[in-house]
């Protein structure tokens, strides 16, 4: 295993697939499909051949003795003025897992998946092509969807010879595979390892997700002739409500790891948004995450209750309205600890964290077990082309994934 090789794939995909501006390699555009060409052309290099499933997610196999699976996968697609690492870093160090084991039968399979479309940059629908293999896909929500250009989605996905009704298809190639474990690198895309200085970490599974808007309805009033104990102020309902939002929060937080949770009001909107006239109408949007189901759900009911309190207080009405949500996904306990053992080999630690974000990796654990693992991110910066890990906690996080690698090939 060569971290060195791998750095050097990714500065060279940088510079590829990169400008000035950080990288270009949105989903289902040239500068994707040339990254995919490259990579492919690594991929042939090693006698290996590539397959895309119905959903334009593309799988490369190394067959083993036994058909057990172990699957690497990332994504090779990044938002507009990417950073260099944000998906690609999971794709080179699973080219490296192939070339650890090209040329030769081992005890098991091994399979890279790219998944397509996983930041959803251009659709505003993020982890497409995993959630079409994982069947969680519902292809009318995303028949409509166009980009800011008005390029409908089903015309982008023909253009790359996908078919929007068939995307689901691949959900019986997964269903293939004798998948006993799904392996992702990525970057963390947070500040968490670099507040505690370390090069690489284990994670614990993806957060889940309550997202509502809170409408508070109350009454327009002039500002200059109305008292304050007669007046029905949306906004400073939606105002106490959005400071208990963040108690509830800073309450249901624990020390250990993945014990911590956030929420964030994200959007106010106020009515008639006059300066003479008391808000008659408040709305904000909630989003609470928590990796643990149950606190996610304790955090929701909180909110509820100290909505209706604020609202009470300030003689107004208040209803919500569901926009979003999905729950924790908590990773393979045997996998999350063959993961400790590969990052305490490399680095002598292994710090526990969750993932704030959703990964193609959260599609598949209904389905197999799955763990990730971290890279440091400088200064906690990604999707921006500042996005950074610093060379030796690089090497680092390529060398334990590998080893995990290896320990889950022996494991399944
Ligand atoms: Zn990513």
């Amino acid at each position: 295993m060569n971290a060195q090789r791998v750095i050097a794939d990714l500065r060279e995909l940088a510079a590829r697939t990169g400008n000035a501006d950080g990288a270009q390699r949105l989903a289902w555009g040239p500068v994707w499909r040339d990254a995919r060409a490259w990579f492919r052309a690594k991929v042939d290099a090693l006698g290996l051949a590539t397959r895309t499933d119905a959903a334009g997610n593309n799988w490369v196999t190394i067959a083993g003795a036994s058909p057990k699976t172990v699957i690497v996968g990332s994504h090779l697609d990044s938002v507009p003025n990417g950073g260099w690492l944000d998906g690609a870093l999971g794709m080179m160090a699973g080219l490296e897992a192939l070339r650890m084991y090209a040329g030769t039968t081992p005890p098991v399979t091994l399979m890279l998946v790219d998944w397509a479309d996983e930041e959803g940059a251009r659709f505003s629908r993020s982890l497409l092509g995993s959630s079409a293999a994982s069947g969680e896909l519902i292809v009318d929500e995303v028949r409509g969807l166009a980009d800011r250009q008005g390029v409908r989605l089903v015309d982008a996905l023909a253009e790359n010879g996908i078919a929007l009704d068939r995307m689901t298809e691949a959900r019986t190639h997964l269903q293939t595979i004798d998948a006993r474990a799904y392996l992702e690198l990525h970057i963390e895309q947070g500040p968490v390892l670099e507040s505690m200085n370390k090069p690489t970490g284990v994670v614990l599974g993806t957060f889940g997700v309550e997202r509502h808007t809170i409408r508070f309805t109350g009454q327009a009033a002039h500002s200059g002739s109305t008292p304050i104990p007669m007046r029905r102020d949306a906004f400073l309902a939606a105002a106490q409500t959005a400071l208990a939002c963040r108690e509830i929060a800073l309450r249901h937080s624990k020390p250990g790891p993945g014990q911590n949770v956030v929420c964030t009001v994200g959007v106010v909107n106020v009515e008639p948004k006059i300066v003479t006239a008391v808000p008659g109408v408040c709305e904000i949007s909630l989003d609470q995450r928590a990796l643990d189901a149950t606190v996610l759900a304790a955090m929701l009911h909180d909110a509820k209750a100290a909505a209706d309190d604020a609202a009470r207080a300030n003689h107004v009405d208040v209803s919500w309205r569901h926009i979003w949500r999905i729950d924790p996904r908590p990773f393979d306990p045997a996998l999350i600890r063959l993961c400790e053992e590969a990052v305490r080999e490399e680095t002598g630690d292994a710090p526990r964290l969750p993932s704030g974000p959703l990964h193609d990796a959260a599609e598949m654990v209904p389905h197999m077990p799955v763990v990730m693992m971290f890279a440091y991110s400088s200064n906690g910066l990604s999707h921006c082309k500042e996005e950074d890990t610093p060379e030796p906690h690089l090497e680092k996080s390529v060398n334990a994934f590998l080893r995990l690698v290896q320990k889950t090939m022996a494991h399944v």
